[in-house]
């Protein structure tokens, strides 16, 4: 990958979910910038998560293609693509998608078990899962717990060190915050930015919350990169 691939690139990008007349993804043109922060807003419905979907290689495009670091995620078979995916993206769910009854250690360790050379970047991942739970406000005591017994916020912070981990260049959130409180948030963001500047990885966070922009340094919104699109009558 040369300096100036860019991280991420959607290039006429076409998405029907079967049976679905009402709904259709239509993105010309999306490029992201290596250590960018993106803040992708859009009304509930437009089609956030399907974007997500799409740039996580989970569903393909009926056409058009997502190249994420210079690869084309379709022309992947779908094991490589589920490595691929692990290699490169940090994902943060809107429901965290913890495994409620493997402890927080073992939750954060996950995404390396598919991944050798995120893992090789984490000499001692056991520390580093450590680390990231210290520099994320997590008690100690933590990291043996069962995921599932943590608070909400907590669970929240560990979603966030499983996608930090070995610092992959893409980071990827779907409304990390709309379960939290307003002082829970910012922190949270807080802690999100730091880590993400800290390995120069780009983030892309979805929300409807406008109140977010601020931080971060582009905001785009759904309804500028879709083209319109209309059921037909
Ligand atoms: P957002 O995240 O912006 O709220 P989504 O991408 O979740 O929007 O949904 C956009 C549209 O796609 C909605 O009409 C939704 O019902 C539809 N959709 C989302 N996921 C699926 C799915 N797995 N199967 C069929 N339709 C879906
Ligand atoms: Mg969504």
């Amino acid at each position: 990958m040369g300096t100036d691939t860019p991280i991420l690139d959607l290039k006429d990008v076409r998405y029907r979910w079967s049976g679905r007349v009402s709904f259709g993804l239509d993105i010309p043109d999306l490029t992201l910038q290596a250590a960018e922060t993106v803040l992708l807003l859009g009304e509930s419905g437009s089609g956030k998560s399907t974007l997500l979907s799409l740039i996580c290689g989970t569903i393909a495009p009926q056409s058009g293609a997502v190249s994420v670091a210079g690869t084309d995620i379709a022309s992947l078979s779908a094991g490589r693509r589920d490595r691929f995916r692990a290699e490169h993206i940090g994902l943060i769910f809107q429901q965290f998608n913890l495994l409620p009854y493997a402890s927080v250690l073992d939750n954060i360790l996950l995404p390396l078990r598919f991944a050798p050379q995120r893992r090789a970047r984490v000499p001692s991942p056991q520390d580093t899962a450590r680390m990231l739970c210290q520099d994320l406000g997590l008690p100690d005591d933590a990291i043996a717990a069962q995921a599932g017994t943590l608070s909400v916020g907590q669970q929240q912070r560990v979603a966030a060190a499983r996608a930090l981990i070995g610092a992959p260049p893409l980071l990827i959130a779907d409304e990390p915050t709309s379960a939290l409180d307003a002082a829970t948030q910012a922190t949270f963001l807080n802690l999100l930015f730091t880590q993400a500047r800290a390995h120069g990885s780009t983030l892309l966070m979805v929300s409807h919350d406008a109140r977010l922009a601020t931080h971060f340094n582009r905001v785009v919104q759904m309804a500028d990169i879709t083209k319109t699109h209309r059921a037909a009558a």
